[in-house]
């Protein structure tokens, strides 16, 4: 799903209803297939950048584009190879091997204009990217994705280190739920048919930020070791909601993610290869982009809504599945989910701008009574 959504309107744009629907497919996300169901924006894109919008009143408006989205879909946007990538970081040129050495400071150093002009001069870009009419600074990394990725990182280094101590055993597994139940958050292990390794409930955001402020580690830990973790969580809890926050001194925030990497690096058991993209970008780049978007502030870049909406549309147009654009098995005929959505979005946003319905005046009721 593909919206957009006007940045100025910033004190509404947690409301998904906000947020509209431009292109909405149910394949998976491909480079080739993007290409073909965005060519249409792309050229809408290119217009509004150049010519800006004339509305009905005749009053011309100029328009900055901006882009945000999960790691995935910003990469393949971009022509980038994917996140486990030697050359991987759609801002900067690091490499994977650097990522440990802590005396070498990243910041934004691609521009939209060389990757427009030949993609290839920077590593790691294998195809042009496709909209590169927008440039590199204002394609900004979404706080929830940040927020998500890193927890699942600090949660499985969690879970490693047991198995590394040998104290991963169906007595870790029962203390982890039944701190679970204590902290209100659903979670299940099980085993896969055919496989020895545990899997677990994959946690909704706002159950990982409860997990992330009040799991009780010395449940799991020696006393020190626990405190030590949990100072790391407490850190980056508070990092993520910094971020959020309108008010955030650019530079105070540098200092405390450069603070929490060399904690994250120091705490005996994380190493330089434990260091994600996401780790990176929240480190290197979101200090930049915080200073670059003081104007709008991160939040207003989040995908949070637009997830949300996405969770409305499933579960009041497509009944349980999605896989096949929700006419469902049976459905051989009938009207297709995303056509009721589309179509559903462009009635509310008519009868948003026009109170038509009102002007319309109700049929009148005529008895014709014959003798
Ligand atoms: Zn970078």
């Amino acid at each position: 799903m593909i919206i957009f959504a006007i940045l100025n309107n910033k004190n509404n744009l947690y409301y998904p209803e906000n947020h509209h629907t431009i292109i909405l497919y149910p394949g998976i996300e491909k480079y080739e297939i993007l290409q073909v169901a965005l060519e249409q924006l792309i050229i809408e894109l290119r217009t509004l950048k150049e010519k800006g919008l004339k509305d009905h009143q005749g009053r011309e408006w100029k328009i900055e584009l901006y882009f945000s989205s999960d790691w995935k879909f910003l990469a393949i946007c971009l022509g980038l190879n994917a996140a486990n990538s030697k050359y991987f970081c759609p801002w900067c040129e690091i490499s994977k091997e650097q990522q440990g050495d802590l005396s070498l400071e990243w910041k934004i150093n691609k521009t939209i204009n060389n990757i427009h002009q030949n993609y290839k001069c920077y590593r790691g870009h294998i195809r042009p990217a496709i909209f590169d009419m927008i440039p590199l600074q204002n394609w900004v990394p979404d706080e929830l994705h940040i927020m998500l990725r890193i927890t699942d990182v600090l949660w499985r280094l969690v879970i490693d280190e047991l198995k590394s101590k040998n104290t991963w055993g169906n007595k870790a597994r029962d203390v982890i739920i039944e701190e679970m139940k204590r902290i209100n958050v659903r979670f299940h292990f099980w085993l896969e048919v055919g496989s020895s390794t545990w899997q677990y409930t994959s946690l909704m955001g706002q159950d990982k930020l409860i997990v992330l402020q009040h799991f009780n580690l010395s449940k799991l830990f020696p006393h020190s070791r626990a405190i030590q973790i949990r100072n790391l969580w407490d850190n980056f809890y508070l990092l993520h909601k910094a971020m959020k926050d309108f008010n955030t001194d650019a530079k105070m925030f540098s200092n405390d993610t450069h603070a929490w990497l060399h904690q994250f690096l120091n705490s005996d058991f994380y190493q330089a290869s434990d260091i994600t993209p996401y780790i990176h970008v929240l480190v290197y780049h979101i200090p930049e982009m915080i200073k670059i978007h003081n104007h709008f502030g991160l939040a207003a870049f989040s995908c949070s809504a637009v997830e949300k909406k996405n969770h409305q549309q499933v579960s009041y147009f497509f009944k349980k599945t999605t896989k096949d654009g929700g006419g469902g098995k049976n459905g051989k005929g009938r009207k297709s989910a995303i056509l009721d959505i589309l179509e559903h979005e462009n009635r509310m946003l008519y009868f948003y701008n026009c109170n038509e319905i009102e002007s319309i005046h109700l049929p009148k009721r005529l008895q014709i009574q014959t003798e």
